[in-house]
């Protein structure tokens, strides 16, 4: 999965640290990262040296993140991202992070992208309008007018693998690019458990209803700013799917020897089915 980044470890602890010059750094226009463009092609994640211009014309806008393995990782801010775009550094789809150097890049990415959204949904106070301050011991931003604090927000989001026997649920959505086979997934809804959401999620999107819920694992995901956390499930009761076509496009029993390959190695999703193609996560799935 991305965050598997072993023997590398991304150590969140906060500093309120300026950077030097050999120090990595994230710069996002919307969707897509600034990343260095070598002569031969490839792409690596840029250091503060790669820059165009002076650092002192940047460092208003730059925010430490963490650190992978002791090397500092910052966020540039900066709204004038023409700035940046140079010779050497282009703006390209966050998915060219994947298999890069660093090694730890792409996870490093999609964690620097999930506090890039952070930081520009907070540059105003939602209670009073005034200008947000970065905090200088913790990962908060501040309103100094009202004493409004905010800190990072992280969206639960459930993931079901619901088996019938040998056969496994699959799902492809109705409103997005991706037209691959998936599993159930949704955000948990305020005032209830991850279990509720996960059953509620499977009914809402194919009628079906689920027992013997167990957990599988989680993922930090921050393209869609949250927490992915995976359940396995059995079926109760009918297996009739009834489709909600106003979010799936397709609901289908797979076979167990017959299941869909994901594209990428990068999810969960593609941890949950692999187990399910095995035989199960310690023959429990
Ligand atoms: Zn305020």
């Amino acid at each position: 999965m991305i965050q598997d980044i072993f023997p590398y470890r991304l150590d969140n602890t906060f500093h309120n640290a300026a950077p030097v010059s050999s120090d990595f750094f994230f710069s996002f226009q919307g969707e897509k990262v600034l990343l260095q463009i070598r002569k031969d092609g490839g792409c690596a994640l840029p250091a503060f040296r790669d820059l165009q211009c002076p650092m002192s014309e940047v460092s208003d806008g730059t925010v430490y993140l963490f650190s992978v393995d002791g090397v500092p990782v910052y966020l540039i801010r900066q709204q004038d991202t023409a700035l940046l775009d140079g010779q050497c550094l282009h703006y390209v789809p966050i998915q060219s992070l994947e298999g890069i150097f660093p090694e730890w890049a792409y996870f490093a990415g999609i964690t620097a992208l999930h506090l890039g959204h952070w930081y520009e949904r907070n540059v105003y106070c939602g209670k009073c309008g005034d200008v947000m301050e970065k905090d200088a011991k913790q990962r908060a931003l501040v309103c100094r007018k009202c004493g409004n604090t905010v800190y990072p927000a992280i969206a639960p989001v459930v993931m079901v693998a619901v088996t019938n026997g040998d056969k496994l649920l699959m799902t492809k959505y109705a409103d997005r690019p991706l037209s691959q086979w998936v599993l159930i997934s949704g955000f948990v809804e305020i005032g209830e458990t991850l279990e509720e959401a996960a059953k509620r999620e499977v009914f809402e999107e194919t009628g079906i209803r689920i027992k013997d819920l167990k957990y599988f694992g989680s993922q930090p995901w921050g393209f869609s700013d949250s927490i992915i956390v995976g359940y396995t499930a059995k079926l109760d009761g009918s297996d009739k799917i009834h489709l909600d076509t106003r979010e799936l496009a397709m609901a289908a029993w797979h076979s167990r020897t017959d299941l869909p390959k994901e594209l990428t190695d990068i999810s969960i999703t593609h941890e949950m089915i692999e187990a399910l193609r095995i035989g199960g996560k310690g023959g429990q799935v």
